[in-house]
């Protein structure tokens, strides 16, 4: 969502004539726009502070802006602690960008806007369009969160949830589609909770299956709980939206999920797993893994591995559990770090070896992949993504951009896919 936000406020920066550079030192202004999920978020962003002043030392200082949830969950102290800051603005309030910079410019006073105004954020975006071209391109169609899973700072940065207007997307939609983008990943904290007067994912996702131009349609990060009826169905009739789901689980123990107030069980996520795989047979799912959160037991971290082993989850993000300030879990008592770091070790090795044999059922298979770039040092290199997102890396005379072509799977690394084309997929039957 970031790299969407970083885009919108190119798009807006640009009616006042700033205009994103790649001679970082020739700068006027700089954006720092952060995210808060990783680990040492705040200092990570002083010693991006650090880095702009080196760079300008002997030069005139440019605006210094720092944008997303740091801001919004850490904006007094940044102010406070770095007077070459200009100002803090938070995820909902970005729209507001060109009138701070044009008061920095003429009042050189700091700034801090972490109100949430989700609503005026997308009512005044929606006046600025998405200059977006890439093949793939975000849309934001649903921000913040009310599930407050006690280890999670997103209700606390992004605020409560909000859905945009189902025809505001649809209008950015066809800008995107008219742009080139032939894949658009629907966005939100909790993208399937997208509810806009009774409009729901769903309703998105079966508008944009009949967009002529359009090849592929994905949505992320999705919560279990609202995996609904009509979410299925629409794994079963929409040929456009591909068989991946991204599931976050977070654990595999109902004890920890419940400590971890993930509103769903086990049984419930397994429940879900079997009805997609019966809508659409080719789904396969990625995850998210929390190891070693408070109170988690050997037994705990069994189950984990089991549900790993079960699902065969193509892709997952896990990592140890550390604390967020100003969240429940933050108070609770750590796992000492030794065990949680075999853990860890333990469960990515597992997740590898899962991996490794997907891949090496895909040698000499045919994929369908949706090619994106020209890789820069090699020539008559093309870079794609198959239907499971997966890179792939083909020989190609002819320039393969924004087309999806079949490709037979040859040989793989550690992070990509290599094949040959077949022919040009586009008119043929999925
Ligand atoms: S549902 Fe996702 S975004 Fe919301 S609190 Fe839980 S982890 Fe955070």
């Amino acid at each position: 969502m970031n790299e969407y936000d970083s885009n919108r406020i190119f798009d807006i920066t640009k009616k006042i004539d700033y205009f994103p550079t790649t001679k970082k030192s020739e700068a006027d202004c700089y954006i720092i726009n952060t995210c808060h999920i990783r680990e040492k978020a705040t200092e990570k962003v002083f010693h991006d502070v650090g880095r702009v002043k080196k760079e300008f030392k002997n030069k005139k200082k440019p605006i210094l802006i720092i944008t997303g949830c740091v801001a919004q969950a850490e904006g007094d102290l940044i102010l406070k602690k770095d007077r070459y800051v200009d100002a803090v603005i938070g995820p909902q309030s970005y729209h507001s960008i060109n009138k701070v910079i044009k008061d920095i410019e003429n009042k050189k006073e700091q700034y801090e806007i972490t109100n949430f105004e989700t609503i005026k954020k997308f009512d005044e975006l929606k006046l600025t369009h998405n200059n977006n071209s890439n093949v793939s391109s975000f849309l934001t169609i649903q921000e913040g969160c009310d599930k407050f899973c006690k280890f999670c700072v997103v209700p606390y940065t992004r605020g409560p949830e909000h859905s945009r207007n189902f025809h505001e997307i649809l209008n950015e939609a066809d800008r995107l589609i008219s742009n080139g983008s032939k894949e658009l990943i629907l966005l939100g904290q909790n993208v399937n909770a997208y509810n806009n007067n009774n409009k729901f994912l769903s309703d998105i996702i079966y508008a944009l299956e009949k967009k002529k131009d359009l090849l592929r349609v994905r949505y992320y990060t999705s919560h279990p709980k609202d995996m609904t009826k009509d979410l299925f169905e629409a794994h079963k009739d929409c040929t456009k939206l591909m068989p991946l789901l991204h599931l976050p689980v977070q654990s595999g123990s109902d004890v920890i999920l419940k400590s971890m107030n993930r509103k769903h069980t086990i049984k419930d996520y397994f429940e879900i797993i079997n009805t997609l795989k019966e809508k659409n047979p080719k789904i396969k799912f990625a995850s998210d893994f929390i190891i070693a959160y408070p109170g988690e037991r050997d037994d705990d971290f069994k189950k984990s591995c089991e549900l790993m082993k079960r699902v065969k989850f193509i892709n997952s993000y896990s990592f140890i559990y550390s604390p967020r300030p100003g969240t429940p879990a933050c108070e609770m008592e750590m796992i000492d770090e030794k065990l949680a770091k075999k853990r860890l070790f333990v469960f990515q090795n597992l997740a590898e070896k899962i991996k490794l044999n997907y891949k090496k059922k895909l040698l000499n298979q045919k994929v369908k992949v949706l090619f994106e770039n020209k890789m820069k040092d090699e020539k008559d290199k093309y870079f794609g993504r198959d239907e499971y997102q997966n890179p792939v890396i083909v020989h190609s005379k002819e320039n393969i951009i924004r087309k999806e072509k079949r490709v037979l799977i040859k040989n793989f690394s550690q992070h990509t896919i290599y094949g040959e084309l077949i022919d040009n997929v586009n008119h043929l039957a999925a």
